[in-house]
């Protein structure tokens, strides 16, 4: 997987460092690993939780070989990442072949930069190709840049973007964009909008508006919040999960700029910390650099 070459090769070359002319996991080789697992922006809570295991392990078994020590690794990540694992969500929507009159409605947010636009325009290139009927809806209104930019990925793909221009009423794109989802048939409606992180009660009374707002038209909607972070700012994404979270119940994860990084490990972080599953990676700018999150294929992207 090309996509993640640069997370793969580092990390793995440095776990080999770590190990090389030592054939027992020792204190100073879960030393070298817990730096390794830091600086591969895993961060400190999820770091400690994985060298514990494994030290119970090697108290356990009394020898464990290096040479198992990356099999060993990959099983513990993983299993970090089990609770959370995947696609579910998202194969849901593809695989929804009844939705008679009633969208499937995803509303994104994150903070400026992080690749939401782009993420969206992926997004909806991919339900687009599966067939799906998508409407996208601008209500990122405090940019003219966000409005812009979408309205060109909504050409670029060949779906509707309904749009008021900027500094309009975000929850009137809302409610306008599912609105017109329920009226063309749509299978899903992806509303992108604003991230102002740093006036925490607007973005959590703008969300909340919005959200009501398009309930009026389909009353369980959002169906998914999508949380957009960027990968490559390591623990600064994780901050930005946290506060989000708390601003609105995020259903879901995804984790731009992948390709780009070798701070791949802030995937096992924030999915461990946080208890929201990753969905998508993107691993690139062009419209099919987003991959499902599997988080087998992810683990082993990580070692070789
Ligand atoms: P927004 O402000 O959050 O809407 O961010 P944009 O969608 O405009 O993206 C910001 C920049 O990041 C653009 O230059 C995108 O092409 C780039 N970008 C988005 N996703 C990815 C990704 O997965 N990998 C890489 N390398 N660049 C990305």
């Amino acid at each position: 997987d090309e996509g993640l070459q640069k997370t793969k090769t580092n990390f793995f070359d440095q776990l080999s460092k770590a190990v090389v002319g030592k054939s027992t996991v020792d204190e100073a080789v879960l030393d070298d690993l817990e730096t390794l697992l830091v600086h591969a922006d895993v961060g400190i809570d999820t770091t400690v939780k994985v060298i514990d295991r494994i030290e119970k392990r090697v108290a356990r078994d009394k020898y464990v070989s290096t040479s198992e020590l990356d099999r060993i690794l990959r099983e513990e990540i993983v299993e970090l990442l089990d609770r959370n694992s995947g696609a579910t969500g998202s194969r849901a929507i593809l695989d929804r072949a009844d939705s008679p009159g009633q969208p499937f409605v995803i509303m994104v947010v994150g903070v400026n930069g992080v690749g939401k636009t782009t993420t969206i325009g992926k997004l909806a290139h991919r339900f687009h190709s599966a067939g799906k009927k998508v409407v996208l809806g601008a209500a990122d209104t405090f940019r003219a840049a966000a409005v812009d930019q979408l309205i060109i990925w909504g050409q670029r793909v060949g779906v509707p973007v309904i749009s008021h221009g900027m500094n309009t009423d975000p929850a009137a794109v809302a409610f306008d964009a599912v609105q017109k989802g329920v009226e063309l048939g749509a299978d899903v409606v992806i509303i992108d909008t604003a991230g102002r992180l740093h006036n925490k009660v607007n973005l959590m009374n703008e969300l909340s508006k919005i959200k009501r707002v398009m309930q009026k038209v389909i009353p369980d909607a959002p169906h998914e919040v999508l949380l957009v972070l960027d990968g490559s700012t390591g623990q600064n994404a994780f901050l930005q999960a946290k506060e989000f979270t708390k601003a609105t119940e995020v259903t879901a994860l995804a984790i731009t700029k992948l390709d780009g990084t070798a701070k791949g490990g802030v995937v096992i972080g924030i999915s461990d910390q946080l208890q929201v599953p990753v969905r998508y990676i993107g691993v690139g700018e062009k419209m099919t650099d987003l991959q499902l999150f599997d988080r087998h294929t992810f683990v082993n992207s990580l070692f070789k």
